[in-house]
């Protein structure tokens, strides 16, 4: 078994060192493994050195290696693009969803969630920088999601996630993300409170956590690089 505490101990030192550049708790910041398109051999050796919660973006990759793994105390994030055919599976076997970006989603979320289950953690996605891509919704769309949020019964609204567009400018990189965080602020005026800012990958976390990210969510950097797929899902 591939031995990964090299790579998790410095995905770590990375994040430990970004909050002591800016001012922030290292226990503010929590690491999400993005395990996507990576064997459950290799979930199982992350989870070996203490990682407990892991990201995944396609649905039926992701149920295969649940139920592989479900001797271990796991705590799964789905953060890939949702289908509406797909929200049963997702509301059952995740514990959070990272990715939520329409009306829809959101309720078929809240009305399949099982009864015995705690409410499904929620973050709304939001597009930042490219308003042509396809997931995420317009920042103006985020206070109405959210006020739905707050009201269905099994969904636990705990804040907003973005994926900007790719730069390997660091002040570009910030530009995008103090979006995210003054959108936070923004909801809080308006009497809605969240704890969470999902931002931040293997390319751009440092800047994420400068303005405030508290999961930043890391493949590369912990995996290596995935294979490439024929076609996007
Ligand atoms: C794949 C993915 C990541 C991880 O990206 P890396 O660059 O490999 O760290 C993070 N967030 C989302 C939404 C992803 O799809």
């Amino acid at each position: 078994m591939k031995d990964f505490s090299g790579v998790l101990d410095a995905v770590h030192n990375l994040i430990v060192n970004a909050c002591t550049a800016h001012g922030r708790s290292a226990r503010s910041v929590r690491l999400l493994a993005v395990s996507k398109q990576h064997p459950a051999s290799a979930i199982r050796a992350l989870a070996n050195g203490g990682q407990r919660a892991f990201g995944e973006s396609y649905v039926s990759e992701a149920l295969g290696k649940i139920a592989e793994l479900n001797d271990l105390d796991l705590e799964w994030h789905f953060i890939g693009p949702i289908q509406s055919n797909k929200t049963a599976s997702i509301a059952t076997h995740f514990d959070w969803v990272h990715s939520v970006d329409r009306e829809k989603v959101l309720r078929r979320l809240s009305a399949q969630r099982p009864d015995h289950a705690q409410p499904l953690n929620c973050c709304l996605q939001v597009k930042i920088g490219d308003e042509k891509r396809k997931s995420g919704m317009p920042a103006q769309d985020a206070e109405g999601l959210a006020r739905l949020a707050q009201q269905l019964p099994n969904i636990r609204l705990r804040g907003l996630m973005t994926v900007p567009p790719p730069s390997a400018d660091p002040d570009q990189q910030r530009r995008w993300f103090s979006q995210l965080g003054r959108l936070q602020t923004a909801l809080a005026d308006a009497g809605i409170e969240t704890d969470t800012l999902s931002m931040g990958m293997s390319d751009d976390l440092e800047a994420a956590i400068a303005e405030g990210a508290t999961i930043v969510r890391v493949g590369t950097a912990l995996f290596g690089p995935r294979p490439q797929k024929k076609e996007q899902p």
